[in-house]
């Protein structure tokens, strides 16, 4: 008999049919004699549909009542999922962030959990009562209403399993696990069994959207198991665990790939200490985050600086950027929008030399040219125009020996 803690995202809640599947579910895996703690999430589109009516109100709407709005979508499926299992000769109690307490800090929008009390879960558990708590929400030691960020329910769950001591934390989506690159653009992808946190956290970090990246560390941090499968079936997903000595012989685990940056160079800087932190210094006070850097010295004591930034913020960092430019006499800025950085992760990289030169053989092989390279023990990512991410994806893909074998 286990402790499981299950979180079914919004696809997996969307309707009132599919909220009384996963009420089955629920039932048949204590039928089977385990004790199950559930988290939701609101239903497919609610959280958004919420967004859009409070810009409605306020351009920039207001942080603490925007929280207070945005966490209904997961009181809504809460109950409905309560009864659902009411209605299938079961009982179940909702528990909203404020009634476990969920304790966070203030800051509204992106509050981090700092305790969560088992009392109330464990007595319902103890009861036979299914826990159906809230996901994204939690409340402040002042008693206000606070939510986690977007894709906050993942990070309810874990911190959820990690507080009562769970034995895995299972989280169900709509696809069936964590995947060697994208399917979507490269049909031979294959589902991985086991990850290790750190691939995981890379893998988030550099466009996977599998998982939220909180949930992740909260995960890692607590060796806490959890298990990604699809709430649309029953076969098992992926586990992502601790590293184990196996893991370190697969060299690459994952092709990435995300479009979300944008590229800027600052020409002809003049090469002097401090320039670096003039350039950055206006770019981290406006909050934008910067993500490579590369420095290419000229001759005559000029410098060359290109960064990217996330393709959101480009507008404004270029703005920022063109008024340091002219403030430290360098001579233009250029900026770039088409580009896309594909990445290869994999924890073996760290015992094993030439991964990188592979990774840059291959897209020469295909005549694809790299921008910008950066890379971290476990991962090496490069910059390439946007319209070869998908032939990049699949080369890689293929090149590493992660194609599906028939
Ligand atoms: N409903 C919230 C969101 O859409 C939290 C979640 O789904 O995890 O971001
Ligand atoms: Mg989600």
């Amino acid at each position: 008999m286990a402790l499981v803690v299950q979180k079914y995202g919004g696809t997996s809640v969307a309707n009132c049919r599919r909220i009384k599947r996963v009420a089955q579910k629920v039932i048949a895996r204590k039928e089977e004699g385990d004790d199950v703690v559930v988290v939701l999430s609101a239903m497919a589109g609610q959280t958004n549909y919420l967004l859009g009516l409070a810009m409605e109100m306020q351009a920039q709407p207001d942080k603490r009542e925007l929280d207070v709005l945005l966490s209904t979508g997961e009181q809504v499926t809460i109950s409905l999922f309560s009864m659902a299992v009411k209605s299938l000769g079961h009982d179940a109690r909702s528990f909203l962030g404020y009634q476990i307490p969920v304790e966070t800090d203030d800051s509204h929008s992106k509050a981090r959990i700092q305790n969560i009390p088992t009392d109330k879960l464990a007595e319902a558990i103890d009861k036979g009562i299914i826990p159906v708590v809230a996901g994204f929400q939690g409340v402040t030691t002042d008693g206000d209403i606070t939510t986690l960020g977007r894709g906050g329910s993942d990070t309810t769950a874990v911190a959820v399993a990690v507080a009562l001591g769970a034995d895995v934390c299972e989280i169900y989506t709509d696809v069936d696990g964590v995947y060697t690159t994208d399917p979507n653009i490269c049909p031979s992808a294959r589902k991985i069994e086991r990850i290790s946190y750190e691939e995981m956290l890379e893998m988030a970090s550099l466009g996977a959207k599998v998982l939220e990246i909180r949930s992740v560390e909260f995960a890692m941090r607590y060796g806490m198991p959890i298990h990604v499968r699809s709430s649309f079936t029953s076969a098992p997903g992926t586990m992502v665990v601790k590293e184990d000595e196996s893991m370190e012989d697969v060299l690459v685990s994952s092709v990435t790939y995300s479009r979300d940056e944008a590229r800027i160079t600052v020409k002809k800087v003049p090469d002097r200490p401090g320039i670096a932190a003039m350039i950055f210094n206006p770019i981290s006070e406006a909050n934008i985050i910067v993500d490579m850097i590369i420095q290419n010295t000229r001759a005559g004591d000029l410098t060359d600086m290109t960064f990217t930034v996330p393709k959101a913020d480009f507008d404004q960092a270029m703005s920022i950027v063109e008024k340091t430019a002219q403030d430290i006499g360098a001579e233009s800025v250029a900026g770039d929008k088409n580009i896309a950085k594909v990445s290869i992760v994999g924890v073996g990289m760290r015992n094993h030399a030439g991964i990188a030169s592979k990774m840059f053989d291959i897209l020469a092989k295909h005549n694809v040219n790299i921008l910008m390279i950066s890379t971290s023990e476990i991962k090496v990512s490069c910059i390439i125009d946007e319209k070869y991410t998908e032939l990049a994806v699949r080369a890689l893909h293929e090149g590493f020996g992660l194609d599906k074998k028939e």
